[in-house]
């Protein structure tokens, strides 16, 4: 392994050689039989981030070995997930998403090619990240999950992959709505609208509880109305700013939704509510005031 190699050996020459190498080349110096090339490979590589996660990935415990898998396959470096490959690091199908999420079909082919083969799983990673090539070549190898496809795209913000995925047959259309909202896409939400989706009021839930006034609004303007299902979302994951919404809508659950808030904590949600009048608190110890069982 490289990384016993001695570093007294340095040599200015050879490092100045080595800083012109490319990674690959860098990789077969380090592993090379003379110790003298070998540490002034080692010392340039010091330098680049994919050497560095390689060689935690090789000195490290064996549990985070395969975070550092797939960290080394996020960085889209062929040499350094054939290197750990051969170091018995890692799993095709841990890599393979992680690949696809990126766009590095080189990986995405090696880890095929050693037997990673859950395509769907990679396929959903690729429409999540607008990766249109690796949601093709995902495709092409069998993934078949379209509509989880057309989900994770929609959530992403991706029309482009949404349409792909629609071409193949998806059509969850109200599904695809909601993770639009979720998503903050008003451009697909709008999209799955065209396409029949008409659940606003899913589609507002999904908005209030991320945060989301562009796609809440979108869904208002639809006829959504059920304002207390989205403040008690937004209250839950901490959003002021859809929970302001829609107490502004007329949202009433004020108990229910501090309720929420109280629960998971979140300070100024618990003081908003109680300033709009909501008059009892969730099992969490409540920051905003101290109301009388
Ligand atoms: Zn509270």
């Amino acid at each position: 392994m490289f990384h016993s190699v001695q570093f007294p050996l340095f040599s200015p020459v050879f490092e100045a050689i080595c800083a012109h190498l490319d990674d690959a080349t860098l990789a077969a110096m380090c592993l090379s039989g003379s110790k003298k090339a070998a540490a002034s490979a080692m010392r340039e590589a010091e330098k680049r981030p994919v050497f560095a996660l390689v060689h935690s990935a090789v000195t490290m415990k064996e549990k985070k070995k395969h975070w550092i898998f797939e960290e080394v396959c996020e960085t889209g470096s062929l040499w350094g997930v054939r290197f750990l490959w051969k170091s018995g690091i890692g799993t095709g199908n841990s890599g393979l998403p992680v690949a696809c999420k990126c766009g590095w079909s080189e990986v995405a082919e090696f880890l095929i090619a050693k037997g990673a083969n859950n395509y769907n799983r990679a396929l959903v990673a690729a429409c999540k990240h607008g990766r249109a090539d690796m949601a093709a070549l995902m495709v092409s190898k069998g993934a078949d999950d379209f509509n989880a496809g057309m989900l994770y795209a929609c959530n992403g913000g991706s029309r482009t992959l949404a349409e792909m995925m629609i071409r193949l047959g998806a059509n969850d259309w109200n599904g695809g709505l909601w993770q639009a909202c979720r998503g903050g896409s008003r451009e697909v939400a709008e999209f799955m609208i065209e396409c029949g989706a008409d659940n606003f009021d899913w589609g507002l839930d999904g908005a209030c509880g991320n945060g989301h006034c562009g796609t809440a609004e979108l869904m208002l303007q639809h006829g959504a109305s059920d304002f207390d299902q989205g403040l008690c979302e937004a209250a839950q994951w901490g959003h002021i700013n859809t929970a302001l919404m829609m107490i502004s809508c007329g949202a009433t659950a004020l108990n229910e939704a501090h309720w929420e808030a109280c629960t998971e904590g979140f300070e100024k949600m618990c003081e908003l509510l109680v300033a709009h009048g909501a008059t009892m608190c969730g099992d969490g110890e409540c920051v905003a005031h101290d109301f009388p069982e």
